[in-house]
């Protein structure tokens, strides 16, 4: 692949902005240099902010119409574009080419969704007295900063931008540091389908770019999809500069729970669907913990294993690997330590390290990791590894299985496998989680709500929430 000098985008222009330094961004499978993106700059930040602020008038004067054109347009656009995105995505992130026709759909799709459900926004009236009458508006907030993470850098840069835009916001995007390069097709796209500062584009680091974004006083509403440290650094940010909205969407440790009367092997095989080996596991929603009752234990462990060792691990950019390598060095470090603790505390079963054989020398591959033994107080059992890591805890009690679902910081995704319909919706409600699977895994379909409570996040999205979520609304008062 050739070498890739990735732009941003700032009032219409592709621009390598200001600051002169640049992030190398190499391809996780083989360590090689694949391309650069601009370190953005404070400056650079800025320049987006009162570009978006100086179009944002003109877009929300657009009929709803010529917006929901222009998002489809988009989505053709993304479409087009599908190949190429996919083929450096798998390079840059390290996802799977296999899969990566998911994310592209996932991309296009919103852009669609959001541009039919742009006739929603809608306020409401209200009778208030024979001679008068109440409304109530919906507009937007006006310049909407939106931070996305390494996992999905082009779903996410794209898809993040769509209810917003709907809404008639105008949008500075922030890519992330580790797989920037797809951002740069998208910056193509939006400055040949977009009047001028729609949206921007600025690559770089938490600091200073997304810092800035969150503190900007022009900025009025926040998006951000990563970390739980960074929702809490950006919602300090945020609170110290303006009264902002600012939504989350962060990580999780999600369970799997495996009653009794369940099917093992259903059970076995939606965790591993759940897992999402394909992304490494670097996957917010990724069922990472088995909470399995004892009777089942060894069965849905033999499952397990046979599944998690016919995973082909390889280069992401080759079509017969089932699983990649993690985004990047740092990032295999993190999932390395966490997973070194897991061997002192519970038992290991497979993978903990690099995956044998000469061609994981270079790369920053991890094996399929599972370990059992795990009880609720390890380290292993509460913090998220964002990695190809499945802990087993096994259950008797069905208060105390509860108190394990819910005895981490997050609540994002559960699932549960019984056939008993009063069993499931029971555990269903005492499970702290924003979005739950009865007898399957990873079912999410575009229209409902996805996000998470507790410290895993604030906001649903990919939803009419979401877009509504754009708007604020204004009331006013009319005697007749
Ligand atoms: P991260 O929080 O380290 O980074 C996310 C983004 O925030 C990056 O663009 C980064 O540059 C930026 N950032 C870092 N510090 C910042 C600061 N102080 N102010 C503003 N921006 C800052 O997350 P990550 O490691 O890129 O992604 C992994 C995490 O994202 C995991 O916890 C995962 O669960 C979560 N995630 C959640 C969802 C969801 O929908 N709930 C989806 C994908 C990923």
């Amino acid at each position: 692949m050739e070498y890739i000098t990735c732009p941003m985008l700032i009032g219409g222009e592709l621009t390598y902005g200001s600051g002169g330094e640049w992030i190398e961004s190499i391809d996780p499978s083989t360590e090689e240099p694949l391309g650069r993106a601009p370190a953005g700059t404070a400056g650079d930040v800025n320049a987006a902010v009162a570009a978006a602020k100086s179009a944002q008038h003109a877009w929300a004067e657009t009929t709803i119409w010529e917006r929901r054109d222009m998002l489809r347009q988009l989505a053709a656009a993304v479409r087009e574009r599908a190949e190429d995105v996919a083929r450096l995505e798998a390079a840059d992130g390290g996802n799977t080419i296999a899969n990566l026709g998911n994310d592209l759909f996932k991309s296009a799709n919103q852009f669609e969704y959001f541009a039919g459900l742009i006739s929603e926004i809608k306020g409401e009236t209200m009778n208030t007295l024979s001679s008068g009458m109440h409304m109530s508006w919906r507009v937007p907030y006006g310049v909407v900063g939106r931070i996305v993470p390494f996992n999905h850098p082009f779903m996410f840069a794209t898809a993040s931008c769509a209810a917003p835009l709907a809404a008639g916001n105008c949008v500075v995007l922030k890519t992330p540091e580790t797989s920037p390069l797809s951002a740069g097709i998208f910056a193509e796209i939006c400055a040949r389908v977009l009047p001028a500062g729609v949206v921007n584009i600025v690559s770089g680091y938490g600091l200073p770019v997304g810092d800035t974004i969150a503190r900007h006083a022009d900025v009025r509403r926040i998006g951000f999809t990563g970390s739980v440290r960074t929702g809490l650094a950006i919602q300090r940010a945020a609170a110290e500069s303006a009264i902002k909205h600012v939504t989350l969407e962060l990580g999780g440790k999600n369970p799997l729970i495996v009653f009794p009367d369940a099917d093992p092997v259903k059970a076995a095989d939606a965790a591993i669907a759940g897992m999402n080996f394909a992304w490494a596991g670097q996957s917010c929603g990724s069922t990472s913990r088995v909470l399995v009752h004892e009777s089942l234990r060894a069965k849905v462990t033999e499952r397990l294993v046979e599944r998690m060792q016919a995973i082909r691990v390889g280069n992401a950019s080759d079509p017969a690997s089932d699983m990649g390598p993690l985004n990047s060095a740092a990032h295999r470090d993190r999932v390395q330590a966490l997973v070194d603790i897991g061997k002192r505390e519970a038992t290991l079963l497979m993978g903990g390290n690099r995956p044998e054989g000469a061609q994981f020398d270079r790369g920053f591959f991890m094996a399929p990791t599972l370990f059992t033994d795990v009880t609720a107080d390890m380290t292993i059992a509460r913090e998220e590894a964002f990695g190809p890591v499945i802990t087993i805890q096994s259950w008797t009690d069905e208060d105390a299985m509860i108190a394990m679902a819910n005895g981490t910081e997050f609540g994002l995704t559960a699932s549960l496998f019984t056939n008993d319909i009063t069993k499931a919706l029971r555990t269903a409600a005492a499970v702290e989680s924003g979005v739950t699977n009865i007898n399957g895994a990873r079912m999410h379909f575009v229209g409902a709500p996805f996000g998470g409570i507790r410290n895993s996040g604030l906001g649903g999205e990919e939803c009419l929430e979401e877009l509504l979520s754009y708007t604020e609304t204004r009331s006013v008062h009319i005697t007749l």
